[in-house]
């Protein structure tokens, strides 16, 4: 798909088709780790990374960290479950999922949160406040000191061959570079893996567009009584992942291309204007819209394993840790270390959203609780590599396992803890 604007920009004369660009770039620091994108995904990194004894310094574009879980209010904590009673992604994950309900609204059935007999009832999952995990967030990666730099974007890798030498970004202070001896690709997009020029795979999306409404009805009664009456509500718009509901438009988007992103945030805010003029003015309110683009799928790498439907239930040698299926109760997959490299780049590692899965297996580790368990994965992994200057595919994988079942991670299926159906 090609990505061009819709009007203006007619050139008088013939474009040329690259422009060569050669600036002297300040060097400001360097690091052990480097972690691209404050996400689930990344916090997760960033933190496991610190703990295994690496300098870490995380680069967030947006000015919170969450990623899509906060400035794009995606505000529904999947389960940690099988749905069957066996809690099988422990780690941070569980910590992100009690540090997203810390400062007040949750749905965690009572026997999830510690309270309950040893047979489990409902999912352990949670609905959150964005903007109170957000707060948390802060805190988090403070208590475990990692350096965040905030309104920051990840321009270009410094490549030497097939190593990642540092990267170049943008803020405020012009375009600067960071050195590092292992990087995490923690961009929800694979930006470094794909600017590296590691094979990728793309996917468009369906439009969805999930904001915060306030229902103000009955709101000027309660003032007389001065009382607040006004109820917050999270909205979803649009179609879900695979086209389900038949709101126009009824075409799919490209994530990755600017002029498409463009297009994908102006049509799910007219679905928010439609609501509006249908709504009557004085009983509902727009109380927050989203601050990321909410794709769902835009590009993954192809990594050294592809994770696929034939995997599930499948001991996986190199395994990081397990998880279940947020649709439906009982499938569970090993994931494998595989996932996360490529055997193109020999420093760089995958966390998130973008980990090589394949077909439907893309919607099962695409969601928050596997982005945390994919993160502390690839940030212990990239301390490891870093301190043992190993390169991240032939990074011995037993010392990984060891380090994240220390840490409380669930590695194998047979780690899974069971507690009845
Ligand atoms: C509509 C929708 C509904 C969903 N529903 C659910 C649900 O109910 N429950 C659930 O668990 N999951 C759900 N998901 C999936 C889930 O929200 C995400 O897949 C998950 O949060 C991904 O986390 P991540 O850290 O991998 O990526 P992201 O959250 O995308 O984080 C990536 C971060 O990197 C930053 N970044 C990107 N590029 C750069 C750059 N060049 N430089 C610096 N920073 C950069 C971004 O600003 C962002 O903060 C949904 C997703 C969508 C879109």
């Amino acid at each position: 798909m090609t990505d061009v604007p819709r009007a203006g920009a007619r050139p008088s004369q013939p474009l040329p088709s690259s422009i060569q660009e050669t600036n002297d770039i300040p060097v400001i620091a360097a690091y052990d780790v480097i972690v691209v994108g404050g996400g689930v995904a990344g916090v997760s990194a960033a933190v496991a990374a610190r703990r295994t004894g690496a300098a870490v310094l995380l680069i967030e574009k947006g000015v919170m960290l969450g990623g899509l879980a906060t400035m794009g209010m995606i505000a529904i904590f999947l389960p940690l479950c099988d749905g069957r009673g066996n809690q099988v992604i422990t780690g941070i994950a569980e910590e992100l999922l009690n540090l997203s309900i810390k400062y007040g609204c949750d749905s965690l059935p009572a026997v999830w949160g510690g309270q309950g007999a040893a047979v489990r009832g409902g999912r352990y999952q949670s609905v959150f406040s964005p903007a109170e995990f957000a707060v948390a967030l802060d805190d988090y990666v403070d208590e475990a000191r990692v350096d965040v730099l905030f309104d920051t974007a990840f321009s270009r890798p410094i490549m030497e061959e097939d190593r990642c030498r540092g990267l170049i970004v943008e803020n405020k202070s012009g375009r600067t570079a960071f050195l590092a001896k292992t990087v995490v690709d923690a961009s929800g997009d694979a930006d470094v893996f794909a600017r590296a020029g590691a094979p990728c795979a793309e996917s468009t999306n369906w439009l969805s567009y999930w904001a915060y409404t306030a229902e103000l009805r009955g709101m000027k009664e309660a003032l007389q009584r001065e009382r607040v009456a006004a109820g917050v509500q999270l909205r979803q718009w649009g179609r879900g992942p695979d086209g389900s509901g038949n709101e126009t438009p009824t075409r799919k988007y490209l994530g990755t291309a600017g002029f498409e992103v463009s297009a994908f945030i102006r049509d799910g805010r007219r679905l928010a204007a439609e609501y509006l003029n249908n709504e009557k003015r004085r009983d509902r309110t727009l109380a927050a819209l989203p601050s990321m683009p909410q794709f769902r799928t835009t590009r993954r790498i192809r990594g050294r394993t592809v994770l696929d439907e034939a995997s599930v239930g499948l001991r996986a040698a190199d395994s990081i840790g397990c998880t279940g299926d947020w649709r439906t109760a009982g499938p569970v997959f090993e994931i494998p270390y595989g996932t996360l490299v490529t055997q193109e780049l020999t420093n760089v590692l995958a966390a998130g959203r973008i980990i090589s899965a394949a077909g439907d297996t893309w919607e099962v580790t695409r969601v928050i609780p596997t982005a945390c368990l994919t993160g502390q994965a690839a940030g212990t992994a990239a301390a490891l590599a870093a301190a043992s200057g190993q390169h991240v595919a032939a990074l011995d994988v037993s010392e990984l396992q060891t380090s994240l079942r220390a840490q409380g991670v669930a590695v194998h299926l047979d780690d899974v803890i069971r507690e009845g159906v």
